[in-house]
Parts: structure tokens; C-alpha cells; sequence
């Protein structure tokens, strides 16, 4: 039996894949570009890693190939990815819709005992050295001169250039002749085609908006729009930006309100408008930047709330329903918390994560054509793909499935 495995990124899925199989005994080198392990996961959760999610099913993951998740869901369940965590000292804790959190409520904690546990276990860790070169003989070359029965491609993917993200794993898998889906930056914040003035007004302005029937908080800044509901979007609008100039999406402001209601209560307080500039009509009901926003895009250029008339009314509640943006890109790869695109899956075989190109070789985690939502989805699939890869490294049968 070979021992002699390289794993190339020490990332949520290296490092689970590298104690899984140290645990049974491999002799495993990672090798990470950084000078330290699990940058990215540092960042994960605003510093507080949601490190998995209580439901997860096949809808939360995205890939050309849908079946290939199947087994990951069968085999690295919620509660395997728990005692995962728990045999090593991390406890979670349930923090709102099913997100899952370490119970210190931070990532640095996860990060120091998935270390320890590698270094117990006792995996090689190479910091600073970055692979950029791999040619297949009889064994693997590394960088020209590193020598290795197996390897492990664990790169991640290009979003977030400066906590790892890199095209690198890109480029070593297609270096052994792997197919790479056109990757697309996803949870990533939108940039709007809108007069710069207009979004200097709303910058800031935080609400709970309704896009498609989803209700979900919003944040206007001066590119355009960001916030959690926008990150959940963000993939398809990317996607569509890959082949469209612009797309657009459509706001209700106001989604607990309808519009007879909304437009009843700005009837009545014109009634108690009197002499109060436009800019103060509405406060206490609705947020002066938004107030602000919405009669620069109506046009409506009254100077006092007194001097609206029904049409300007009108006017003004059909754009808190219906608030359009144009959006012509995307943040991009910079700002992005993850990719759709990768390694062509179709090429890899699910239960093992082996190549189905190059025997020896796997690949795992982000680096992979599939991506999750927003809500520990893609650290699920990290952990769960090193994981599996381990536990089945050597299983004949499924190697040959
Ligand atoms: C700001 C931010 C917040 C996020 N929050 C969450 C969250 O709360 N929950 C969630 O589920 N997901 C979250 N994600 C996504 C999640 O972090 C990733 O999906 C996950 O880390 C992917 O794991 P991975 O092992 O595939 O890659 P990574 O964790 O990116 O690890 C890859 C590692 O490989 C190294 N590397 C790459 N190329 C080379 C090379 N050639 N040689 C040596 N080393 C190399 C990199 O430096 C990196 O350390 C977040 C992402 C970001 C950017």
C-alpha cells in the first residue's frame, strides 16, 4: 500500500482530509502557500465561523453535475460533521435558521484545534511553499524535485485573493489534463448602474427587503448593494452577468405593507405634513436615506411634503414596491466568498473524490465544479469532501464505480 501522500492547500478540506488519513496511518505532507493554515477559514462567519448548517439538502449546493453531491449528503451527515468537530474539542452551538457555530463563537478556535489534531496525528505541515508545477510518472513531481505516491489537490478556489484564493488548483488540474468549468465569483456583493449621487444619498441604509418572495436584510452602499439576501443572489446574477451585459433585479422596501396600505398611510400623513420639508414627511416610518433615494429616482422635486399631490404619491409607493436596479457586475473575485465553476465533476469520482483522469490524484473542496449557499453549506462540503476522500482512499470497489 502506497503511504506517501502530498496534500497541496491547508484549507478546511485539506487539513480534515490530512488528520483523516494520517489517522490511518498515511505519511502526509501538506503544503500550504501561506505562513499560516486556514486563512480563509479565519475570515469564515464575520471571525465566527458557521462551520455547518442543521438542514442541508441537495437544493443548498450548485454544480453542472447535480447528482454529485448525493453522496457527500448521504455519507457526511450534520451529525457526522458534529462528532467530527466534538472528537476534537470543538461543540457547536445552534445560532438562528439552523446556522451552526463552534460554540466560542470563533474561528481562530477552529482553526488552533483542527492544527493541533493534524500535528497530534502527526501530518507534515510545509508553510511558504507553494506547488506550482505537477507532472505524473510513475509517481507524482511536485515543483520539479518533491516526490509522491498520491496526491491531493485541496487549492480552493480564486475568491478572496488576499486570505489564499488563487487560480493555481486551476492550473495544476488542467496541467494533468482536467477540464475546468469557467469559474464565476458568487456570494459576492452587486455593482449597480446608478448615478453615483443617488447612491451616495443611500449608502449606509440598512433594510429587510423582499427580491423573488425571499425576505432578507438589504445594505445600500456607494458601488451599489450588499448584505446577506444580495450574497444569496449574487450567484445567479453572476452567473447570467457571464453571458449578459446587465440584468435586473427588482425591490420591495416595504414588504410588510401592501400597496393600498402603504398609500392610505402616506395619504394621512400629508394631512399632518404642513410646512415639513419632504425630506422629514416620512421619518419615524420610513428611513430618510431611503426617503431620500426614492424621490431622486421618482423625479419628484417638491421642496415641501404639503405640496404632493395623489400622482406624486402614486408615484412614490409604486417604487417602494417595485425598486429596480440595474446590475452590471458583480464585485468580482476580490470580494467574492466563493466560486460556482471548477474542476469539471463529471471528471471525478464522488465517493472517493479520485480523478477518473489521472489514477492517484483527487481532488477535493472548493476547487470542484459545486458550490453551497450562504449558511455553512460551503464549509460542509470542504470538510465533508476531505473527509470522505480520506476514509475511502484505498476502497477498491467504490474506486471502480
Ligand atoms: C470572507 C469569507 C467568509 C466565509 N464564510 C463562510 C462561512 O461562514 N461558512 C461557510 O460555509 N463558508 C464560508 N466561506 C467559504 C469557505 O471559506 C470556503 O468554501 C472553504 O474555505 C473552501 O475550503 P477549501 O479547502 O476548498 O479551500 P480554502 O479554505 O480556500 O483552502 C485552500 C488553501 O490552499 C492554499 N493553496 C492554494 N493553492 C496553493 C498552492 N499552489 N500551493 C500551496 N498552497 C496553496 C491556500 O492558501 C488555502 O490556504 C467564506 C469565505 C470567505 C472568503
Amino acid at each position: 500500500m502506497s503511504k506517501n501522500i502530498a496534500i497541496i492547500g491547508a484549507g478546511a478540506s485539506g487539513i480534515v482530509c490530512a488528520i483523516e488519513l494520517a489517522k490511518k496511518n498515511y505519511q502526509v505532507t501538506l503544503f500550504e502557500k501561506n505562513n499560516k493554515i486556514g486563512k480563509k477559514l479565519l475570515a469564515t462567519g464575520n471571525g465566527k465561523c458557521n462551520i455547518t448548517n442543521k438542514n442541508i439538502s441537495k437544493s443548498n449546493f450548485h454544480s453542472t453535475n447535480s447528482n454529485f453531491i448525493d453522496y457527500i449528503l448521504a455519507n457526511f451527515s450534520y451529525t457526522t460533521c458534529k462528532s467530527f468537530f466534538s472528537n476534537i474539542g470543538i461543540e457547536f452551538v445552534d445560532n438562528t435558521n439552523n446556522k451552526i457555530f463552534p460554540n466560542t463563537l470563533s474561528s481562530s478556535s477552529v482553526v488552533e484545534l483542527l492544527y493541533y489534531e493534524a500535528i497530534r496525528c502527526g501530518v507534515k505541515i510545509i508553510l511558504n511553499q507553494e506547488i506550482l508545477s505537477i507532472e505524473k510518472k510513475d509517481n507524482f513531481i511536485l515543483n520539479d524535485n518533491l516526490i509522491f505516491d498520491k496526491v491531493i489537490l485541496a487549492n480552493g478556489s480564486s475568491a478572496m485573493k488576499k486570505l489564499g484564493g488563487t487560480n493555481s488548483g486551476y492550473s495544476l488540474a488542467t496541467q494533468l489534463g482536467h477540464t475546468i468549468i469557467e469559474p464565476f465569483s458568487s456570494l459576492v456583493q452587486l455593482i449597480c448602474d446608478e448615478k453615483q449621487e443617488y447612491l451616495d444619498i443611500a449608502s449606509g441604509l440598512k433594510i429587510q427587503a423582499k427580491i423573488n418572495n425571499t425576505i432578507g436584510d438589504l445594505l445600500f452602499t456607494k458601488y451599489g448593494l450588499s448584505g446577506s439576501m444580495i450574497l444569496d443572489i449574487s450567484r445567479d446574477i453572476s452567473y447570467t452577468l457571464q453571458y449578459e451585459t446587465s440584468t435586473k433585479i427588482i425591490l420591495d422596501t416595504m414588504p410588510t405593507f401592501s400597496k393600498d396600505k402603504l398609500k392610505d398611510i402616506l395619504i394621512k400623513r400629508l394631512k399632518i405634513a404642513y410646512n415639513k420639508n419632504i425630506a422629514l414627511w416620512l421619518d419615524g416610518f420610513i428611513p430618510q436615506k431611503l426617503t431620500l433615494f426614492i424621490l431622486k429616482k421618482s423625479n419628484i422635486k417638491k421642496q415641501f411634503a404639503k405640496d404632493l399631490t395623489k400622482k406624486d404619491i402614486l408615484q412614490f409607493v409604486f417604487l417602494l414596491k417595485n425598486l429596480e436596479f440595474n446590475i452590471k457586475s458583480t464585485r468580482g473575485f476580490e470580494f467574492a466568498e466563493c466560486c460556482g465553476g471548477g474542476v469539471d465533476t463529471f471528471e471525478i469520482n464522488n465517493k472517493t473524490f479520485q480523478s477518473k483522469i489521472v489514477k492517484d490524484l483527487f481532488i477535493i473542496g472548493e476547487l470542484l465544479d459545486i458550490d453551497g449557499d450562504c449558511g455553512g453549506y460551503n464549509l460542509h462540503f470542504a470538510w465533508g469532501s476531505g473527509y470522505l476522500c480520506a476514509k475511502n482512499i484505498d476502497h477498491k470497489t467504490l474506486h471502480n464505480e
